[in-house]
Order: structure tokens, then sequence, then C-alpha cells
């Protein structure tokens, strides 16, 4: 059994197991069976079907997920993007108005920018770190405001502290994306966040082998989100389900060894004569640093920076470097490397990724779980390529 004033280590181990474990097994089973038995013929039936979201594998991974941000409830949907529109389409209802931080995953800034005129829903930019410019930008339809924890790829941290003061003084919801932080490095309903969202496809299954995503957070909200999610049909399958329960039980461990990682790399990325700059919020050069400090565990696995040289440089490092997977996505347990105006980033315009500081020339590390040592010494080399 978890209780709640056990460390989240405990908590990822215990919180959300079936007492007593069902037959035995002491690993939760997958229970691939769409429908499942009345209780007995009465009035009304407690229906369990997958699409309801109410397996027995969705309710353990919904206490376990709820427990591990110290939040009232949750609730995990087909992917990353299905939290993210369910939740959006939910809470902001007809005529809506979001509040966003101006940088956002590429999905969710298009989802918002490209398709909410055709739900009725509208939306305006903010400068996350500049809180005295919202109140202006607020409207009597404005429903939220809604960040994320670490920006992609620039890997700000925005005033996360200042969001929900602002939401709660207005009255309306508060939103953050902490895919990039895990509850590991921070938890948005200790710091009042009445919603925060989760791709379980990056570092909570951590294994590069599922699409998932959670909602975690108000039980008022997440009860409506739940029905929100039931009808557009975007919950998760049981087998992903049990895939995905079974990649979180080692999530602080790849976490903290994630955390230590990437800072030994970004250090060495600052320090070394072929690197303009270096984007993490661990380097006391970060202007989100003090921020990060205060308010995370860890500053995370997230590095992005600049080689000298610009672009042509930037290609022969992708070219050069041995180890890390050039491929797109994150959070899982070995190191992947993109160049973000090509992958996360290549739907936006050229003025779109300028005015958003992503130039063609910055690389994105997402730090797996090998041996740092490893890893410097792969980069050194590729870096002792440039010229
Ligand atoms: C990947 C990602 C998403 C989308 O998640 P999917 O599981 O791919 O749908 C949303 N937000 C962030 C920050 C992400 O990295």
């Amino acid at each position: 059994m978890s209780k709640p004033n056990h460390k989240i280590e405990t908590k990822i181990i215990h919180a959300g197991e079936p007492k007593p474990h069902i037959e035995g097994a002491v690993s939760m089973p997958i229970f691939q069976s769409s429908t499942f038995e009345y209780d007995g013929e009465t009035e009304s039936q407690t229906l369990r079907y997958i699409r309801l979201n109410n397996t027995p594998n969705h309710r353990a991974l919904h206490e376990k997920l709820a427990a591990l941000e110290n939040a009232e409830a949750a609730c995990v949907t087909a992917s990353g993007m299905a939290a993210i529109s369910t939740t959006l389409l939910t809470l902001l209802s007809p005529g809506g108005h979001l509040l966003i931080h101006k940088t956002l995953y590429g999905g969710t800034y298009d989802f918002i920018t490209k398709d909410f005129p055709s739900y009725g829903l509208s939306y305006d930019f903010i400068d996350g770190s500049q809180p005295e410019t919202w109140e202006s930008l607020l409207k009597p339809e404005t429903k939220a405001i809604y960040v994320e924890t670490i920006t992609n790829p620039l890997m700000q941290v925005v005033d996360l502290e200042a969001v929900t003061a602002f939401a709660k003084k207005h009255g309306i919801l508060s939103l953050i994306d902490n895919t990039f932080a895990s509850p590991v490095n921070f938890r948005p309903p200790e710091w009042d966040y009445d919603i925060s969202l989760h791709s379980c496809s990056k570092y909570l299954n951590g294994h590069t082998d599922i699409v998932a995503g959670a909602v975690i957070g108000r039980s008022d909200l997440i009860e409506k989100i739940t029905t929100g999610l039931i009808h557009l049909g975007g919950t998760l399958d049981p087998h992903a389900c049990f895939l995905l329960h079974r990649g979180l039980k080692t999530l602080a461990v790849r976490i903290r060894y994630q955390n230590e990682s990437a800072l030994k790399i970004a250090r060495y990325l600052e320090g070394h004569p072929a690197v303009q700059s270096v984007n993490y919020p661990g380097l006391e050069t970060h202007p989100g640093h003090r921020r990060a400090e205060k308010l995370f565990d860890g500053y995370g696995g997230m590095i992005s920076f600049e080689v000298k040289g610009g672009l042509e440089n930037a290609k022969a490092f992708m070219r050069e470097i041995e180890l890390p997977i050039t491929a797109p996505s994150l959070g899982g347990i070995e190191t992947l490397v993109t160049r973000p105006a090509t992958t996360s980033h290549s739907r936006l315009s050229e003025e779109e990724r300028k005015a958003h500081g992503i130039s063609a020339s910055l690389i994105r590390l997402s730090v797996g779980l090998e041996a740092s040592e490893d890893l410097i010494e792969d980069i050194g080399k590729a870096l002792g390529k440039m010229r």
C-alpha cells in the first residue's frame, strides 16, 4: 500500500496497484476484454468497457498517476494530443478564449492556431516571462491560461508561479503541459495548477514503444474531461495501459539518471570552443535557472545548443554523431538527436521559427540512459570535426 506521505519512488511502485493482488499476480495483468459482465441485474448498471476508460488497467493507472503528482484524480488517453485536445475542447466551451505562451509543442500550437476558429474558440499569445503584460489580453470569455513547464526547443522556464496567481486572481483555469519535466522533477498540482497534461509517449512510459497521454488534476475537471474523452473516443487501449504501467515503474531512477547525465553533457557543451550557446535550465547561465532551481527537483534530460559556423556545421554534427539516434520524439532510454527546424518545428514558416528564436542550426538532444562518458566522447568527436 502506498501512503500520501511516501516518497515518489515508493508511490511509483505501489500506488494504484490492486489489493489483494489479482490471483496473486505481482505484476498487474492485462485485461484484454472490451466489455465486462454486470455486477448483477439492477436498475442502473456501472458499465465497464474499454472506450469508457474504466477497465482495471485504466483504473490502476489513474490512481498511480494522481498519486505521483499529489493530485485528486487522473485519466489516461490514447495520446498526448488526445489529452490536450480533449481537455481544451471540454473546458473552453463554445466561444471560449485561451491565453497561451507564444512557443508551444508543435502539435498543440497547430491545433490551437489552425483548428480553434472552426470550433468557435479563440486565443491570444502571451510572453510567459512577462506577467505584467497578460492582463491587457484578458477578455470576458477568457477561460484558461496554458503553458509548458519547459518550452521546446529552447528549454525556457516561464514564470510558472505567476501563471497560477494570475489564474486565481481572474477566476480562470491554469493548464500546464508537464511532459518535459515529468512528475519526478515537477508536480504542477503542488503549485496550484488546475490541470497537468502529459504525453506519456515520452518520459512516463520511457521506452519509445507506445503513444499515450494523461490528464492529471482537480477531480471535478477530470470528471468533465473523461466524459469528453469518452465522446470523442480518444481512450487508451489496455495493452498500451499495461506497457505504460510497466514503463512507469522505473520513472524515478530513469529521470534522476537523465537529470545528472544531461547536466554533465550541458556543462561539457558550454565549455566547448565549437559551441555557440547551450539551452539547459540546470546551467547557471540559463535565464530561467533561478526559477527552475526553486520549482524543480531536477532539470530534466532535454538540451538544445548551437554550434559555431551555422547550418553547415550543424548538418556536419548530425552526420558525425554516432551514438544518438537521429529521430524525433524524446524522453526514452536511448539518446535522440534532431534539428528542430526540420522536425518538431518544420510546419512553422521560416518567419515563425525566427520569431520563436529557432534557428536552422539549433540541435536538440534527448539524453537517454547510456553512460554520460560515452555520450560526451561521441559528442566531442563530432564537435572536433567542426571548422
Ligand atoms: C510529444 C508531445 C506532445 C504530444 O504527445 P503525443 O503523445 O505525441 O500525442 C505534447 N506535448 C509535448 C510537450 C510533447 O513533447
